[in-house]
């Protein structure tokens, strides 16, 4: 239904570069499109694109936060048994309500979403969260892992290209990490992968004892990501969460295939897992988008994700509101496929638009960054209430 908002534009620019425009009045078309902006004289929120998780883990929402321990025993002792529990058909049904209920307050309208170990998961990520926009799938795993989430090799590979078929581009195929899947496994996505346009989602290098691990089971691959690359995992449509310890060989190999870092800067701090080198992967030009990786981030907020970010490499890197804007929106657009139509407020584009409450409202002569600075500051830990009203394909959702 054909709908208009009021406020003050703040959006990344498809080609480069931030658009603030304000007293303007956004309108959308019957198709959920957006049409070009008029000003009005009017005052009102902050209007920014529908923000964009790279990264969640559905099964994970009800154990988030519970982040006393490093990344493999946190596996271990909450995550593993959460994971096994979402088998069950009711408690999975009520988790999904809630997490899309989370997605909506918070004003995300886009997520790359992890399922669990479990073929029928994949229904709850790609149908149960509409009318948001989301790709994602099962959580594949045949090695080293509890026997409840263990999954037989060949079966899982029959689902993955069964949910293929049935979900095309939307499906990602998702091998958990190295450790947890079998050489035959990830080389089963790899080839799945290559013969068609579905995406790939993994974690890579996030904390030290992993990395290590992954060199003990592949002594004889260079590195972590080297495993991946001989699989056949990297390119444009391959999502890798974390990528805090890679060198520069892996940097550039990223580069090359055109790969994707889904950055968790919240997540990294609640695991303690270190600092993702942001200066490091924008020199080796490789691409990356914003992430809450809950359950190991603490909520669903990509503003609370947005205000880590700059915090965390304010004294390594150029890393200010604008930059955290296009993480969480137009750069998480690329990452997940959906640049065409969505993660930037320009006529054409689907109506993903999120009004934030500007504190004191928007002062004379003040650039939205810096409004959306104060938003950052201001609500910090209660984000949700600065998220007055979400738009997604021109559906409101949040009023
Ligand atoms: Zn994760």
């Amino acid at each position: 239904m054909a709908g208009w908002i009021r406020g003050h534009v703040l959006t990344p620019r498809p080609h480069g570069g931030i658009h603030f425009e304000r007293d303007s009045l956004l309108g959308w078309d019957d198709d959920g499109r957006l049409i070009a902006q008029q000003g009005t004289g009017g005052d009102g929120p902050l209007l920014i694109p529908g923000l964009i998780d790279a990264h969640v883990h559905l099964p994970q929402y009800r154990v988030r936060g519970r982040f006393s321990e490093a990344l493999l025993p946190w596996l271990r002792n909450h995550i593993w048994p959460e994971e096994e529990r979402f088998a069950e058909f009711e408690y999975r049904q009520g988790v999904t309500s809630e997490f899309r209920a989370g997605l909506i307050a918070n004003g995300t309208t886009s997520a790359m979403v992890y399922g669990s170990p479990e073929a029928d998961s994949t229904h709850a990520v790609l149908r149960d969260l509409a009318p948001l926009t989301i790709k994602g799938g099962d959580v594949l795993m045949d090695r080293n892992s509890p026997d409840g989430l263990l999954r037989d090799r060949a079966a899982s590979l029959v689902d993955a290209a069964a949910h293929v078929q049935e979900y095309g581009e939307r499906y990602a195929l998702t091998p958990r990490f190295a450790p947890t899947c079998t050489e035959e496994l990830m080389a089963g996505c790899g080839e799945l992968l290559a013969a068609g346009q579905v995406r790939m989602q993994t974690h890579l290098a996030e904390n030290l004892d992993e990395v290590a691990w992954v060199a003990e089971l592949h002594p004889d691959d260079r590195s972590y990501l080297a495993v991946y690359d001989r699989l056949g995992l990297l390119g444009p449509r391959s999502v890798f969460g974390h990528c805090i310890h890679l060198d520069d060989a892996d940097l550039a190999c990223m580069a090359e295939t055109g790969s994707w870092i889904a950055h968790c800067p919240t997540s990294n701090i609640a695991l303690g897992s270190g600092r993702m080198p942001i200066e490091r992967v924008m020199r080796a030009g490789v691409n990356w988008a914003l992430a809450t990786d809950v359950g190991a981030g603490p909520d669903l907020s990509m503003l609370d994700v947005m205000r880590a970010f700059c915090e965390v490499h304010a004294e390594h890197a150029d890393a200010g509101p604008g930059l955290a804007l296009a993480g969480a929106t137009w750069l998480g657009a690329q990452a997940i496929g959906e640049s065409r139509a969505r993660g930037a407020l320009v006529p054409g584009k689907q109506a993903d638009i999120v009004a934030l409450e500007i504190p004191g409202g928007l002062g004379r002569g003040e650039h939205g960054l810096d409004a959306l600075a104060r938003i950052l500051t201001t609500f910090e830990g209660r984000y949700e209430e600065a998220v007055l009203e979400v738009v997604a394909g021109g559906a409101r959702l949040k009023r």
